[in-house]
């Protein structure tokens, strides 16, 4: 805490601010409670999360769970970036339920991140944790930090993709992909 009010006191200074206005008084310890939240990806090991898949011998048909929601910050500007994000994978035996999907995504949003670290982490890590025969992560995203500088128009939405395994190679699986997250 002493280390964060010191760089909350600089802060302040620097933007041109009273750090003993009413208003900021508390400021440096609601951020510090709310930094707990927006980086608790940090704490939690993703390869971990998954290391418990369920097994199910049959299942060789794309599994696609798509819109999950996400808020991130953009570690160039510690501003957030938010939208959502499409996985899917063709399993080779191991599966994975879907709230661990949408906690997978959760680990991996709530730290500094690029979008495009983001899309490729999870596509990464679904491959390494599960083995399977492919997976496509497709992330669609606002990000403040060009918007709030001028540098995009509001509605622009940048859009980021990880293809992996059998994807890579096969057209018909990737268009079935893009189909079902349309
Ligand atoms: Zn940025």
């Amino acid at each position: 805490m002493t280390n964060f009010k010191i760089f909350f006191d600089e802060f302040f200074k620097n933007i041109g601010e009273d750090k003993n206005r009413e208003g900021l008084k508390k400021t440096p310890q609601r951020v510090e409670s709310s930094w707990k939240q927006l980086y608790s990806g940090y704490a939690k090991d993703p390869l971990s999360l998954l290391d418990s898949p369920l097994y199910d011998g049959v299942c060789d048909e794309m599994v696609v769970l798509k819109n999950i929601e996400f808020y991130s910050m953009c570690e160039h500007h510690i501003l957030p970036f938010f939208g959502e994000i499409s996985i899917g994978y063709i399993p080779n035996n191991k599966l994975v339920g879907i709230s661990k999907l949408v906690e997978l995504v959760e680990i991996f949003s709530k730290r500094l991140q690029i979008q495009e670290n983001l899309t490729t982490q999870i596509a990464d890590t679904l491959m390494k944790a599960l083995n399977p025969k492919g997976v496509m992560v497709v992330a669609k995203a606002t990000h403040l930090c060009m918007i709030m500088q001028g540098m995009e128009k509001k509605n622009s939405i940048l859009i980021t993709s990880a293809v992996r395994g059998i994807f890579k190679k096969d057209a018909r699986s990737r268009a079935e992909f893009m189909e079902h997250i349309k």
